[in-house]
């Protein structure tokens, strides 16, 4: 009797965090937008996670299932590790994904370390994943591959033989093909991206680098199709090539905005800063954010429009992020001193410019900072979508605000009708949209904000996920039905390295 397809999703990390206390473990669930977007998709489906848990510790067998046996019955999916070696998170994770890939990909070239090593190092790694797979799955099943870490993953695959459907999505920009083109390692990359059956980019604009660089390389390349998913023969392969922005659950994060106690704490908020007029800023700790230059803007506005002062604060989270990276510490020693710079030189009677939080905050708190905040700074310099806009604009509930948002920013080609586009190495452009936003009228304000609103509710994360199993395998949300967790794991007292070794 033939199976029930299922749903696998790979990606560099498992959604959770591994978290050691003195000798025992817990697992916590990780941050970023992709498992915000994917986690309540698995859920009750019969799913499987696959990715790497975070550690370069080695586990037993036992301890593995102790540790994502109940956190898979909790959730309702099931998660699979990958377990990596100090080495292997050195030279692929630090190295080729992101000393290279993120770099180039987003337009950053002189960031990038062209090592050799970890070229080798990534396709071993993507190989290490693909045995986790094939073990993992059944033929018939739609291996849902993320992100720039894994464009290796089905190619290793199809190498060892293993028949499944493969559908690839990368959550970052592709470059264009002048800088795409610099890569030692441009052919072979292409080639691999090829060997999926679908290969989906956030926006139009990556696809049409994408389709560029195949151009270049082979001037055979023929596209056939129109609209969102076209198909596209070049290298010898064929393959559908297709744009779908990444969404959030925005019902789940306006309805926790109407929360009495969320709608409480926004309140309390400006009490607490000491402020009129609330701006938020929530990123990653990352070069790509373009933080050092939105905190120069604002000063840049306190000084143009000395009217802001003593009543206007910027919260600026960062999430700390990749800090063994070099460029990341040194990021984070610009931003102190900026944030140093400007509180030294603007604050007056308890209150204080910008409130600077170094640190990954609770959901319901950040929340309610989107509640409260009159205005949204998300000025990135390049980024694949960018969810913080669209979190920002689900939790308008009340009195809504501005969003600022750059124009390199993926979601800038659906938000560019409600939000105020900046340029964001454009201080004094994005001075003077401050300015704007702080005093709009409110009907232009509701406008707004009801354009942004429609736009972010009618293509969510569940529309996301729909239009994506469309695309790569004909299928909705509810072909893959729910199931009952078979055990996470064989009985045995193997590790994980010695299952691999086989
Ligand atoms: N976020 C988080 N913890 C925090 C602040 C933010 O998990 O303390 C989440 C935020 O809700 C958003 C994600 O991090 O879903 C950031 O996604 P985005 O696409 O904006 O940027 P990325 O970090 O993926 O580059």
């Amino acid at each position: 009797m033939a199976k029930e397809p299922r749903l696998v999703v790979v990606s560099n990390r498992l959604p959770v965090v591994l978290e050691k206390n003195g000798n025992s473990q817990r697992l916590k669930p990780g941050s970023g937008g992709l498992v915000t977007a994917l986690t309540p998709i698995l859920k009750d489906r019969g799913g499987i996670w696959i990715g790497w848990l975070g550690t370069t510790e080695r586990l037993s067998i036992r301890q593995l299932r102790t540790i994502l046996g109940p956190a898979s019955e909790e959730w309702g999916f099931r998660l699979y590790p990958v377990l990596l070696s100090d080495e292997e998170v050195e030279q692929f994770y630090y190295g080729f994904a992101n000393e290279v890939l993120w770099p180039l990909f987003h337009d950053l070239q002189t960031r990038c370390r062209f090592d050799p090593a970890y070229w080798r190092s990534y396709v071993a790694v993507n190989a290490k994943y693909a045995r986790v797979v094939a073990r993992h799955t059944q033929e018939d099943d739609l291996v849902w591959i993320h992100d720039y870490h894994l464009m290796g993953l089905s190619a290793a695959l199809k190498e060892m033989g293993v028949k499944r459907q493969y559908a690839f999505f990368l959550h970052i920009p592709f470059p264009p093909p002048d800088l795409f083109l610099k890569l030692p390692w441009r052919e072979q990359l292409l080639r691999m991206l090829l060997q999926n059956d679908l290969i989906a980019f956030q926006t139009l604009r990556d696809r049409r680098n994408f389709l560029g660089s195949l151009r270049v390389l082979d001037r055979r390349t023929a596209v056939s199709g129109r609209g969102p998913a076209i198909k596209v023969t070049s290298m010898g392969y064929t393959a559908n090539v297709a744009h779908l922005p990444i969404s959030i659950d925005f019902k789940g994060f306006s309805r926790q905005a109407k929360q009495p106690d969320v709608a409480a704490q926004a309140k309390q908020l400006k009490e607490t800063y000491h402020c009129k007029h609330l701006i938020i800023g929530v990123d990653r700790l990352d070069y790509t954010k373009g933080i050092p230059e939105r905190l120069n803007a604002f000063r840049l506005a306190l000084k143009r429009y000395p009217e802001l002062r003593g009543n206007t604060t910027l919260v600026q989270i960062v999430v700390p992020s990749r800090e063994r990276v070099p460029a990341y510490g040194a990021l984070k020693g610009e931003i102190d001193a900026l944030v140093g710079q400007i509180n030294g030189e603007f604050t007056q009677d308890g209150w204080v410019p910008v409130v600077y939080r170094y640190q990954s905050i609770p959901r319901d708190e950040l929340v309610a900072h989107y509640r409260a905040a009159d205005v949204a700074l998300v000025t990135p310099l390049k980024d694949g979508m960018n969810l913080v806009c669209k979190e920002y604009c689900a939790c308008q509930v009340e009195d809504p605000g501005v969003l600022i948002l750059s124009e390199f920013a993926g979601a800038a080609s659906q938000l560019g009708g409600g939000a105020l586009l900046v340029n964001p190495y454009d201080a004094e452009g994005m001075a003077d949209a401050l300015y704007r936003a702080l005093t709009m009228p409110l009907s232009q304000r509701r406008r707004r904000m009801r354009l942004l609103r429609r736009n972010i509710t009618q293509e969510d994360i569940f529309w996301w996920v729909d239009n994506f199993l469309r695309t790569a395998a004909s299928k909705a949300l509810r072909d893959f039905p729910e199931s009952t967790l078979p055990p996470l794991f064989p009985r045995g007292r193997r590790t994980i390295r010695q299952q691999e070794a086989e």
